[in-house]
Order: C-alpha cells, then structure tokens, then sequence
C-alpha cells in the first residue's frame, strides 16, 4: 500500500473528533510530502534538529508536533514554529518553553507527559508531581505557554488488557484535572500498536508512525 492509502485507511478507521498526527521521525521529505498531498497537516517529530531541517523544507502550512522527550537547551530552536509539544515533563522545562516563546511573542500550547507504563524507562509525571506543578506560583504565572491536555504512552506488551488499564488511568487522570481546568481538551495517547484501544479509552489525539510510513531504520 502507498502511504496515501495507508494515511486514508487509517483515517476511516478513526472518529473524526480525533486528531492524527502522522509521525515523520527518520522519514525523508518526500515520504512526508506524499502524505501532504493526500491532505495531511500534522507531523509528529522527536529530535529537534531533524524537525527544524524539515521545518525549513517543507510547506509552510503544517503543523509541527514535537512529541520526543526535550532538553530544555533545544527548545530555543524551535519555539518560533512547534505547534504542540507533547512531552512536557517537568517545571523547568515549561518555564524554559515560556521564556522562548515569549521572545517570539508566541504563546506555545503543551501537554503534561504522565507516566502511566510499567517500565520506568518511559518519562513523565506521577499524579502527585502533575498536582505540585499545575498549582505552583511559577506554573500560574507564566503567559506564554497554554497547557491544553495529557500525554501518555503505554506498556510496549501484547497484554490489551494492561494496555487498556493503563489508558484508562491517564483518561482518569484528564479527567480529575479537568474539573481543575476546564479548558483543556487534548488527550494524547495511542501510537500505531495501540491506538484503537486508546481511543476507546477516550483518546483525543493519536501518533502514528509505523503504519503510515512503513518501520523505521535507525542503523
Ligand atoms: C515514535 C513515536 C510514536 C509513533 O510510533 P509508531 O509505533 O511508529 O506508530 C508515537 N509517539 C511517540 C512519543 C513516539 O516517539
């Protein structure tokens, strides 16, 4: 299947409610413009570098997601274009994405990444750390960041059933911090191995990678 097909495939398959973001990362350009022309917008990368350089070359109506874990040292580069950046982890580096966006005059929308897998190799906030963070005096004052919802990604296992607790956790989660900030709307999770089961656990926004664009070669 050509990547259009696979694109429109995927987007059947899915309500229209919820965004996709197709996940470029080690992708060529012209992987990404095939998927352009059959009308897709958001792009999802993980190394600051590599987005800027496709940044650079590509039209310049997409969107430009960075869902990868970030150095606060890289978030200089990007912060005059990042449309989402969904790995936010900790306050010093919503600050740091505060005071760039700033100097663009931007206000730059995020997501908090709540850990919800069982292996401690995958970043985020424990519901204790997210509660500290949103009502901390320097979280309340910062202007040029908008956190509009959660990230999380699940256990990489065959297990559905730990897959689908471990959303319904996180869908939880958005759910007590919705009550404290009704405005948020954006629920990150899914990828290409889990993404059904994330949106019948309440996904509002999947990344999927593999299954557009084929596996990945790092070597
Ligand atoms: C690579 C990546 C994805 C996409 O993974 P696939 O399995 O290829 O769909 C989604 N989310 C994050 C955070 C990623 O790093």
């Amino acid at each position: 299947m050509s990547i259009k097909d696979k694109l429109e495939h995927i987007k059947s398959g899915i309500p229209e409610k919820v965004t996709l973001v197709a996940v470029s990362k080690t992708k060529p350009n012209e992987a990404l413009l095939e998927a352009y022309e059959a009308g897709q917008r958001v792009f999802g990368e993980n190394k600051v570098q590599e987005m800027m350089e496709k940044w650079e070359a590509l039209p310049k109506d997409i969107e430009w997601h960075m869902i990868g874990h970030l150095q606060r040292n890289k978030v200089k580069y990007m912060a005059e274009f990042v449309s989402l950046i969904h790995g936010v982890d900790s306050l010093k580096l919503l600050k740091e994405i505060d005071k760039q966006a700033q100097k663009h005059d931007r206000v730059i929308p995020c997501l908090l990444q709540i850990h919800i897998a069982e292996e401690d190799t995958k970043f985020g906030l424990d519901k204790k750390e997210l509660e500290e963070l949103i009502h901390s005096e320097d979280f309340k004052a910062m202007k040029n960041i908008k956190l509009v919802g959660l990230m999380g990604m699940a256990t990489f296992t065959s297990d559905e059933t730990q897959i689908r607790k471990e959303f319904a956790h996180l869908k939880s989660i958005f759910g007590d911090l919705k009550q404290q900030l009704p405005n948020i709307s954006v629920l990150s999770m899914g990828m290409s191995g889990d993404y059904q089961i994330a949106i019948e656990e309440g996904s509002t926004m999947v990344r999927i990678g593999s299954s557009i664009f084929g596996s990945r070669n790092y070597s």
